[in-house]
């Protein structure tokens, strides 16, 4: 996977841990998941001289030099360019009923005077707490269209990208990045208002000061020529399985003449106002009755964000095997910035649970990829970089931990 034999998933060979937060420098950026091949060098998250995160560095940009009344005025302009005539629909809010969706759609609703039609790419397997907060957010006042891609092929990709990439999440995070242009394409509303910027993360710094998404996470040219999923062609996938084009539908990204066509702009909210999650479940508990878990996420202390999809557990603890960055650390880095936490007590929480084993919904989520324990343990094993883990007296360690 890499040049260099001791490092896997093209990650920096030196560990380094930002001095502000708890993050690591082997956070990958985002990447345009129906391209990954899982044999390019992954772009990460930048560390300046003092060691200071990107995503740290932004947090300081957010509160010294950004002015949010002017921010405030451009997304009131942004609304006067798109806000309809006649009540149809103005623009389309992707999201899953989670806090910062449920936050993003009341304000632009209520305070903006928009007309939204919110669209729901579906998690793999809805939790109880999950399919509440989805039933209460539609209940608090929007129209939802629910994508549900077919069950079959979303199992079997979620399995190849399992196995291959060691990443069973890309079917979902593909699906989640297009839903929103889809459908502005497909209702010809050409306003779409994603919640968070990937900067808040850690993304490359200079994109901060774009409000847009960029154009490659959701369109692509001849389609399935070029369509890859989970490390393979998407034209092999269907030979191999036995599948149809059309079983690809959900995963093909948008043709950009149908975006072109109305002038689609996609926008991340976050760029307009001072973003942060903890403040966001304050809004959705009070404008929507959203309710947090009554326990927290096992691999987290935290109860009240990424709550609804039985499978997101596992997929932070293969964050934790291929970049030694388990639920935690993002939890608390981000709560550090957002000074709901200190940098000592986060160090505390990431050694606490940042390395849990999820086994709440383990034998769901095998059944689910249809792999038996051992194919399980072997994929994970092998997605273990070397200059990150050692394996010793049975066990297997990270070698860089946070402190
Ligand atoms: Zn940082």
């Amino acid at each position: 996977m890499s040049l260099r034999n001791n490092v896997l998933h093209g990650l920096p060979e030196h560990v380094q841990f930002c001095k502000k937060c708890v993050m690591s420098n082997q956070r990958p950026n985002s990447v345009v998941e129906f391209k990954n091949t899982g044999k390019t060098i992954k772009p990460t998250i930048f560390f300046d001289e003092d060691q200071i995160c990107s995503a740290c560095k932004y947090k300081e940009i957010k509160r010294k030099e950004i002015d949010w009344k002017e921010r405030e005025h451009e997304l009131k302009v942004l609304c006067d360019k798109f806000r309809s005539k006649n009540g149809s629909y103005d623009v389309i809010i992707p999201g899953s009923g989670g806090k910062d969706s449920i936050m993003v759609s009341h304000l632009l609703k209520n305070k903006y005077n928009m007309n939204p039609l919110t669209v729901t790419w579906a998690p793999h397997t809805y939790t109880e707490i999950g399919w509440k907060n989805f039933q209460t957010w539609i209940n608090s006042g929007f129209d939802n269209l629910l994508n549900t891609p077919n069950g079959h092929v979303h199992r079997l990709l979620t399995t190849i990208a399992f196995k291959n990439l060691c990443h069973p999440f890309q079917p979902f995070i593909i699906g989640q990045r297009m839903t929103g242009p889809k459908f502005a394409a497909l209702y010809k509303i050409p306003f779409v208002a994603y919640g968070e910027h990937p900067a808040e993360y850690g993304d490359r710094l200079d994109e901060a000061f774009d409000p847009k998404m960029k154009e490659k996470y959701f369109i692509l040219e001849n389609d399935l020529d070029n369509l890859v999923l989970g490390g393979i062609p998407a034209k092999k996938i269907i030979m191999d399985n036995n599948l149809k084009k059309s079983d690809m539908n959900p995963y093909i990204p948008v043709e950009p003449r149908l975006l072109k066509e109305i002038n689609v702009e996609v926008h991340h909210i976050s760029y307009y106002m001072n973003w942060d999650p903890q403040e966001n479940y304050y809004y959705a508990v009070e404008k929507a009755g959203f309710k947090s878990n009554t326990e927290r996420t096992q691999g987290t202390y935290s109860k009240y964000s990424s709550i609804d999809d039985k499978l997101d557990p596992l997929h932070y603890f293969t964050t934790l095997i291929k970049f030694g960055i388990g639920r935690t650390t993002y939890d608390a880095a981000q709560e550090i910035r957002n000074e709901k936490i200190d940098r000592k007590e986060g160090i505390a929480l990431v050694k606490k649970f940042d390395q849990e084993f999820p086994d709440k919904f383990f034998t769901e989520m095998l059944s689910y990829m249809s792999i038996s324990k051992e194919e399980f343990w072997d994929v994970i094993n092998r997605n273990r970089s070397p200059h990150l883990w050692k394996h010793e007296k049975d066990e297997w360690k990270l070698i860089h931990q946070v402190n």
